[in-house]
C-alpha cells in the first residue's frame, strides 16, 4: 500500500482553477514538493507568484487534456497525481461533448502518461463529485459512497445535443470516474487510486480571477447574494449541498497518505442548505453589507426536513476529517470576495 510522504513531489492537475490552485497549495504548506498543470504560462506565473515562500513549486504546460500523450511530461518524476482538471459549465449553451471529452480522456489521459512514463507513482487521487452520485431522489434521501447518478447519463443518452447542462456536466463526472476505475480493474497498476466526491465547492477564492463574472460555477452561483444584487423574491433558492474548499484540498491529500483509503470514494460534503442559509449568515456577520434580503430567517430547522443529506461519516472515520460548519464556510467566502472585488 505505497502512499506519500513529506517531500515527495505531487502533481496537481488543473492547478490554475479555484480548487486546483488551492489544493497545490495546500500540498506545499503540508510539506509536500509540487508541479501544477496549467493551459497558459500567465496563469503558470501567477501561481508562481502566489506560491512564493511556500514551498518547491514549478509547473507544466498542458492546453489540451484530450490529446493523447498530454500529460506525459508532467507526470515525469512525480510520486503522486491529484486530478482536478475538468470543464465546469452547469448553464447556459454547452453541448455534452464539450464536458464529456476532456473529463473522460483527461483522466484516461493521465492514467496512460503514468503507465508510459512513470507507472512506479505511488497514488492516485481524482477529483469526482457528488454528483456522480446525485440521483435527484425526492424528500430527505442520504447519500452515501454506494451511490451513482443514473438519471443524469440516461438523460444525455436521449437528449443528446439538447441536453440540459447539469446533466451533461453530471455525466460527465459519472463517466470520468468509472472510466477511472476501470482502468484499475484492467490494468491492475501497481499504484493505488481514490476518488474524492465533494458537492458544492465554497470558500474564498485565491486562483487568478480579476471580475466576478469569470468565477467558477460555485462561487459565481454565491457572489450575487453577498454583493447586493438578489432580492427577495429569489428566495428561498433551490436547495444545494456545499462543502469548504480546505476539507476537500484536505481529502486530497489524505487519499495519498492515509493507507486504507486505497480504492475507495469519499462523499465530501457537510451542509444542505438554499440561499435563505446565506443570507441568514450574511446579515448576521456582515452588517455594512447593503441590498441583501431577508426572506424567513431562522428557518433552517423546519426547512431541512426536507432536505437530501450527504453522508461523509466515512470520510471522518477514515480519512480523519472533521468538517467546517456552514456558517465559517459563508463567512471565509464572502471576506474573500469582497477584499477581491472590492465591495
Ligand atoms: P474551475 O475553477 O473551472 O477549474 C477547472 C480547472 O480545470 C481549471 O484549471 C481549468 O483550466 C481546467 N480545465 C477545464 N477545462 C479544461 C479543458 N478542456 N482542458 C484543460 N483544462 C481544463 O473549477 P473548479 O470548481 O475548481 O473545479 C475543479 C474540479 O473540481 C473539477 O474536476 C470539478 O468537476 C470538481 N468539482 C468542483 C465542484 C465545485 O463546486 N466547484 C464540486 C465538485 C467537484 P483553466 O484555468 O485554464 O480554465
Amino acid at each position: 500500500m505505497p502512499t506519500i510522504s513529506k517531500g515527495d513531489y505531487v502533481l496537481v492537475t488543473g492547478a490554475s482553477g479555484f480548487l486546483g490552485a488551492h489544493t497545490a497549495l495546500a500540498f506545499l504548506e503540508a510539506g509536500y514538493r509540487v508541479r501544477g498543470t496549467v493551459r497558459s504560462k500567465s496563469k503558470g506565473e501567477y501561481l508562481v507568484k502566489l506560491f512564493a515562500g511556500k514551498g518547491e513549486f514549478d509547473y507544466v504546460l498542458v492546453d489540451d487534456i484530450t490529446r493523447e500523450g498530454a500529460f506525459d511530461e508532467a507526470v515525469k518524476g512525480v510520486d503522486a497525481v491529484a486530478h482536478t482538471a475538468s470543464p465546469v459549465v452547469m448553464s447556459g449553451a454547452v453541448e455534452p461533448k464539450e464536458l464529456l471529452d476532456p473529463a473522460i480522456k483527461g483522466t484516461t489521459g493521465v492514467l496512460e502518461s503514468i503507465e508510459k512514463v512513470n507507472p512506479g507513482i505511488k497514488r492516485v487521487v481524482i477529483t469526482s463529485s457528488f454528483m456522480a452520485m446525485f440521483n435527484m431522489y425526492p424528500g430527505t434521501y442520504r447519500y452515501t459512497e454506494k451511490d451513482w447518478n443514473e438519471i443524469s447519463p440516461a438523460h444525455v443518452e436521449e437528449n443528446g445535443a439538447q441536453s440540459w447542462p447539469f446533466h451533461s456536466y453530471n455525466t460527465s463526472k459519472v463517466l470520468a470516474e468509472k472510466a477511472f476505475w476501470k482502468f484499475i480493474e484492467d490494468k491492475k497498476p501497481s499504484w493505488e487510486g481514490v476518488a474524492i466526491n465533494p458537492s458544492w465547492i465554497l470558500g474564498p477564492i485565491i486562483h487568478d480571477c480579476d471580475s466576478p463574472e469569470k468565477l467558477n460555477e460555485s462561487i459565481a452561483l454565491f457572489y450575487p447574494w453577498a454583493a447586493g444584487k438578489m432580492t427577495e423574491k429569489d428566495l428561498p433558492g433551490q436547495v444545494g449541498l456545499g462543502v469548504h474548499v480546505k476539507d476537500v484540498t484536505l481529502a486530497h491529500i489524505r487519499a495519498l497518505e492515509v493507507p486504507e483509503a486505497a480504492g475507495e470514494r469519499f462523499l465530501t460534503s457537510s451542509h444542505t442548505y438554499t440561499s435563505q442559509d446565506y443570507v441568514d449568515i450574511l446579515h448576521k456577520h456582515f452588517l455594512d453589507l447593503p441590498n441583501v434580503p431577508v426572506g424567513q430567517p431562522e428557518t433552517y430547522e423546519e426547512r431541512s426536513k426536507e432536505y437530501p443529506i450527504g453522508d461523509s461519516s466515512k470520510l471522518t472515520r477514515v480519512l480523519g476529517i472533521t468538517l467546517t460548519p456552514f456558517g465559517d464556510i459563508v463567512v471565509d467566502m464572502t471576506k474573500s470576495l469582497r477584499e477581491r472585488f472590492n465591495f
